[in-house]
């Protein structure tokens, strides 16, 4: 086992030791030192796009390959991704998935991931996807697409732009105010995007963010697995619990119609506060494994929920499953 496998198998190694101390014998079969770590990704841009570059990080098409190569070298892409194969896994394998649907995810990454042979699972936001009328795009995008447009203008716009925003309820520097409104201000952005003399939509609708049902049929087709990523993005604490399982039921029937999937995953919109055993009740029946970004912690559904690690933002997947890692068993400590 590589040095890197060796590790995440001890950290794997150590929660088993903890959980079966603290954990009622019956339990002791779902805690297993053989977990699968997943990472996560967003973006793999050579030139970042305006909207994406003050939201995300992101990888070029060389880090993300020097990552790709380093995880490669410790351990083994998994096959068999299917609930069972991913459930089955060993902490010597690596999954990796997309969120969001963005069109590099698809016209840079996806090639790369097939040239070194690495099956992935890419999550859909199903509203966000492109070439239809009734597309639309994340609301962020706004924020940093109207950010970077503030970065080039002159004083006398940065000074109209703050007031805007102040009068909104936004102070402070106008590059920093835009980056924090409130999803029910968005009505703000238009106003700046006016002052600016920014046609959102139609920079939109041109440089398309995200990949088009066509797009994410072909993924499908080439072996890549598609999974559902709520309809458009919620943050599903800040939604009740009728939204939270609409959002996620639609999205997960839109995929699984659309693409005609053998299995049904759903990724939750940044991480799974929020949600409670009866958001899982009313969802069981409708999903087969649901991954997140954190909430490892969290005792719920733990059979059928699996914690990703970030490496959008490190060029070391080394250091991120050191600081960042948390076997799937840990859920039963906490
Ligand atoms: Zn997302």
């Amino acid at each position: 086992m590589s040095r890197l496998a060796d590790t995440v198998f001890r950290l794997a190694s150590r929660s088993l030791r903890v959980s079966l101390r603290q954990i009622p014998l019956g339990f002791s079969r779902a805690v297993s030192s053989s977990t699968l770590p997943i990472f996560i990704f967003h973006a793999v841009e050579e030139n970042p796009k305006p909207y994406i570059k003050h939201l995300y990080d992101y990888h070029t098409p060389e880090s993300f390959e020097r990552v790709l190569d380093e995880i490669l070298r410790n351990f083994r892409p998994l096959e068999d991704l299917s609930p069972q194969g991913i459930a089955r896994a060993g902490a010597d394998q690596f999954l990796v998935t997309f969120d969001d649907g963005l069109r590099s995810s698809y016209e840079v990454a996806a090639p790369i991931l097939e040239r070194k042979g690495i099956p992935s699972i890419h999550f859909l936001i199903t509203d966000f996807l492109a070439g239809s009328s009734a597309s639309r795009v994340e609301e962020k995008f706004k924020a940093s697409l109207l950010k970077e447009a503030l970065s080039h203008r002159s004083l006398r716009d940065q000074a109209d732009v703050a007031s805007i925003l102040a009068h909104a309820g936004y102070v402070g520097a106008p590059e920093d105010a835009l980056m924090s409104v409130r999803l029910a201000d968005g009505a703000v952005y238009a106003e700046v995007a006016e002052r600016l003399e920014i046609d959102m939509d139609a920079y939109f609708r041109a440089d398309r963010p995200y990949i088009t049902h066509d797009e994410a049929a072909d993924l499908a087709r080439r072996g890549f697995m598609l999974g559902a990523h709520s309809r458009d993005h919620p943050r599903y604490w800040e939604i009740g619990l009728d939204e939270q399982v609409e959002q996620t039921l639609r999205s997960m029937q839109h995929v699984q119609t659309a693409f005609g999937l053998p299995h049904r995953y759903f990724a939750f919109p940044y991480k799974n506060k929020g949600i409670t055993s009866a958001f899982y009740d009313r969802t069981h029946d409708a999903v087969d494994l649901f991954f997140t970004t954190s909430g490892w912690g969290n005792r719920m559904n733990r059979q059928k929920v699996f914690h990703r690690v970030g490496l959008d933002s490190t060029g070391s997947a080394s250091q991120a499953l050191q600081s960042g890692w948390r076997p799937f068993p840990l859920s039963l400590v906490q």
